[in-house]
């Protein structure tokens, strides 16, 4: 376990608000429940308590749609700038401090989200308030751009972005998240060109299930992103132009295997990148609902079978290496 705690990598896909350790999210709750009149809450005090149980008891989940249903109760607790900048601390801490940190480098990545006590440009601010601590060496920001979004959200999302870049913060890439069945990706692409004209890495959420159709992929591909979220339905044309430009798979275990995407660690698509030698990022997706860290994830690959993949350490130090390589970091031109 030393080997892989002192390894060097990159953990380049962890969303903020599905990371929040469950002892912090478990003080805001308690702080929101004790807090102002029933009537100006977005969730009710007994919705918050039953999401907190669940994340202590350990969620199970029959599909992946089920997943996105936690999120309006942890978001509840995350909208005023002191609880998010809390949560985000305690998320920064949890990934770089330590005498073993879980990784050396953490492109963070979160939707900026409007509430009655933030604007989107304000929400960006606080996080990289929080950020800003460890120098950009060690932690970078992904805007992500939920599928939900519509073309006026977009915009702002964007012209934030850009601003925030253009300041010499630390935002890095841009990302497409949320509910893999929602939306239509078409909307997307003039973003993501603006995105990459502006010098942001781009990576996407794709082929994450089954459901989603073979032309939405293509599609998606052909936005030319950097960096692939999961990519686990990918058709035999896709993995073709995926392999021809070494475009970096972050894959995410647990995430796959708890959201029933994948039925066991033994048949996951790793194992197909493995033996072609095509690069990936081992990531963790959302430690808060799957209960894993990034140290978990890599001893994930070098359990025996079929608890885990059986990889060397020489293997294993060569996939640590490739997450390294794949950060947006040394693309993005921003300022230490
Ligand atoms: P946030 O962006 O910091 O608010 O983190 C939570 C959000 O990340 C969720 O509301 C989802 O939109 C997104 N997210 C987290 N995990 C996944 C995933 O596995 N697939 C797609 N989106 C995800």
């Amino acid at each position: 376990i030393i080997f892989i705690k002192t390894l060097p990598k990159a953990e380049l896909h962890a969303h903020l608000n599905g990371s929040i350790p469950i002892s912090v999210l478990q003080e805001l709750a308690r702080e929101y429940v004790a807090s102002a009149p029933l009537s100006s809450k977005s969730v009710s005090n007994d919705a918050i308590r039953a999401v907190i149980d669940d994340l202590l008891n350990g969620v199970t989940l029959d599909e992946i749609s089920d997943f996105f249903g936690l999120f309006p109760a942890i978001y509840a607790l995350t909208s005023t700038p002191s609880a998010l900048a809390r949560a985000t601390r305690a998320v920064l801490s949890l990934f770089l401090d330590g005498e073993y940190p879980q990784c050396t480098y953490l492109e963070l990545r979160t939707t900026p989200r409007e509430t009655p006590e933030m604007t989107r440009e304000q929400y960006l601010r606080v996080v990289l308030g929080e950020l800003r601590h460890y120098g950009v060496q060690r932690a970078a920001l992904i805007v992500s751009l939920d599928r939900r979004m519509g073309n006026e959200v977009l915009r702002e999302c964007l012209d934030v972005a850009k601003k925030l870049k253009a300041d010499g913060e630390p935002v890095v890439g841009v990302d497409l998240c949320g509910d893999p069945m929602a939306g239509d990706v078409e909307l997307f692409r003039e973003y993501f060109d603006e995105a990459r004209d502006a010098g942001l890495g781009v990576t996407l959420h794709i082929a994450e299930t089954k459901q989603n159709p073979t032309r939405e992929t293509l599609q998606l591909l052909s936005f030319s992103p950097d960096r692939l979220g999961h990519a686990t339905f990918l058709d035999e044309e896709a993995q073709k132009i995926v392999a021809e430009r070494n475009t970096c798979i972050e894959i995410c275990l647990s995430s796959n295997i708890l959201c029933r995407t994948v039925s066991a660690i033994g048949c996951h698509h790793i194992r197909h990148h493995l033996k072609q030698g095509h690069p990936i990022a081992i990531c963790t997706d959302d430690v808060l609902p799957f209960r894993t860290s990034l140290v978990g994830e890599y001893a994930l690959l070098m359990a025996p079978k079929p608890l885990g993949l059986g990889l060397s350490e020489a293997e294993v130090k060569a996939v640590a290496e490739m997450s390294m390589q794949s950060r947006f970091v040394s693309m993005a031109g921003v300022k230490s």
